[in-house]
């Protein structure tokens, strides 16, 4: 399969050299074009670095991904559609965004949003637990970026505090796409010659396998049906507000199969001194069967969320100190 670099601005763009002369300068971005610096993470198919650009002087992090590994482990499908949804959700403030993508003979390379705060897992981890306040601004900011994510037709299925990254305001960008779900987009006109579903059902048998260690925040559904669907991801939610209040995802067991039985099982409870709001919203949203899950927008008129003004707002707001 071949790595199109449809990300990359491939254009030109008039501007006026010092002389006042009008030129035209190329859009499209290499790997000449940054300087690389210190090592931001890895992942298990990736190296992201910090980088800056040579001309504007603005730092991104670069995702590096070797060919022949992908090839070998075949994630070229996943590769795909981290950088397909990235595409589709380009202007949302709580989304990682993903500005050019290149490649020279042997890596793939994402230029994105520097999200300096590191990820909300460890954050959590440093303090034990949020309060009430912080715990209603990051799941604001959580929910906002989902309801883009779905009003833009994807699911991104693999929600959880280690793929909520803070940026220097320590507002969050979700992340890690490259297991999403693509549905068709509604604002896209469509194209006859392609399928709408990119991911399709094989990819739902793999999916079994790729959610390995991260067993905690799976939805009933996908264990018993194998389905995804966009309640999924408020399942997943659900989880995290928990999470975010106690220090732990509400099912936890020794190892895999047991975090299974307790999820179709629905076996969690609430700590005492969990607060009643949150946990009538957590009730709402840990709900075995999916269509019975509160909305989106049933969650923004929840209690727990009564002060929370939605929208641009949000993304305004100084973050609450963490405590
Ligand atoms: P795996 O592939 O093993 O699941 P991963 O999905 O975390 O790992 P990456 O998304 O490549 O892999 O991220 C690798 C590391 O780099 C992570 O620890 C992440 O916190 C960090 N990282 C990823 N993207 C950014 C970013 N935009 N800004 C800052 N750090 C990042």
């Amino acid at each position: 399969e071949e790595w199109k670099d449809r990300g990359a601005a491939v254009g030109m763009k008039e501007e006026y050299d010092a002389s006042g002369k009008l030129v035209l300068r190329q859009v499209k971005k290499g790997v000449r074009d940054f300087v690389f610096g210190r090592t931001l993470g890895e992942g298990s198919y990736s190296t992201v670095l910090l980088a800056t650009d040579r001309q504007t002087l603005k730092e991104y992090a670069v995702k590096i991904l070797d060919k022949k590994h992908i090839i070998k482990e075949k994630k070229i499908k996943y590769v795909n559609i981290e950088k397909d949804t990235l595409n589709r959700l380009i202007e949302h403030p709580g989304i990682v965004r993903l500005y050019y993508t290149f490649q020279d003979s042997s890596s793939l390379y994402y230029v994105l949003d520097v999200a300096s705060g590191g990820e909300l897992l460890g954050v959590l981890k440093k303090i034990g637990s949020f309060d009430e306040e912080c715990t209603r601004f990051y799941g604001a900011q959580i929910l906002d970026a989902i309801e883009h994510m779905h009003n833009r037709g994807v699911i991104h299925r693999d929600l959880k505090p280690e793929n909520v990254l803070l940026d220097d305001q320590m507002h969050i960008k979700i992340t890690d796409f490259g297991t999403a779900k693509l549905l068709p987009d509604p604002r896209a006109p469509r194209d006859p010659t392609k399928p709408y579903d990119v991911t399709g059902e094989e990819q739902e048998s793999t999916r079994a396998k790729s959610f390995v260690g991260t067993a905690e925040y799976v939805s009933p559904e996908l264990l018993t049906d194998k389905n995804a669907c966009k309640a999924s991801d408020l399942w997943a939610f659900g989880c995290i507000i928990y999470q975010l209040l106690t220090g732990r995802p509400p099912f936890k067991a020794g190892n895999e199969y047991q975090t299974f039985q307790k999820i179709v099982g629905l076996e969690y409870e609430f700590p005492l001194g969990f607060p009643p709001a949150a946990r009538d919203l957590v009730e709402r949203l840990l709900v075995l069967d999916p269509s019975r899950r509160l909305t989106i927008e049933h969650i923004k008129n929840h209690e727990f969320f009564d002060g929370i003004v939605w929208g641009r707002g949000l993304w305004r707001q100084k973050a609450p100190r963490l405590k």
